[in-house]
């Protein structure tokens, strides 16, 4: 592992998550990224746009063959959605925690999906869902002069 990505389990594991079109579109940003900072992980890597249809198709590779591929490449791709890196001890599990379930009727109360949205197509943040993906989506995201480390005064 590097310091740019992390190592899973240290203090400076890294995970990609995105707020989809959705997001903004509800004026949920500031929620969602509110979560994340209250749970204390750090914000590493921010940045706004609109997704073209290349960068969601690679991202979402693993779902290529799936039926709903084209509708989530279109909705991917509707609007600017908020590309976030956080870095911070468990932030790949515990962010999939934060998240909830895919469908956010099993997302349980709480979580950002149990709480704030009620379909799967629509289902407001992305996150990464393990070591690989994480590693893949931040490099896939982010170059690695848009990531930033910086330390809080009270680390040491
Ligand atoms: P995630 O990792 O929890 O986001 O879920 P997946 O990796 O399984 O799926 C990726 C994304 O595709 C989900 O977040 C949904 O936006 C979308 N998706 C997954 N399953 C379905 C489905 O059955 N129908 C529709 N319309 N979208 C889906
Ligand atoms: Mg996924």
């Amino acid at each position: 592992g590097d310091a740019w990505t992390g190592m899973p389990g240290s203090i400076t594991e890294r995970s990609f998550f995105a707020i989809k079109p959705d997001g903004l579109q509800r004026g949920l940003v500031g929620e969602v990224m509110s979560r994340f900072e209250r749970k204390g992980w750090k914000l590493v890597g921010l940045k706004m746009l609109t997704p073209g249809r290349q960068l969601v198709e690679r991202h979402y590779e693993e779902h290529a063959d799936k039926d709903f591929f084209e509708k989530l490449l279109d909705y991917m791709c509707s609007g600017p959605v908020v590309a976030m890196v956080w870095e911070g001890h468990n932030v790949i599990a515990g962010g999939r925690k934060l998240l909830g379930a895919t469908n956010p009727l099993e997302a349980g109360a709480g979580t950002i999906r149990g709480d704030l949205c009620t379909n799967a197509g629509r289902n407001l943040v992305h996150a990464s869902d393990g070591p690989e993906s994480a590693r893949r989506e931040i490099e896939l995201w982010f170059s690695r002069e848009e990531t930033v480390q910086w330390g809080r005064a009270t680390d040491p």
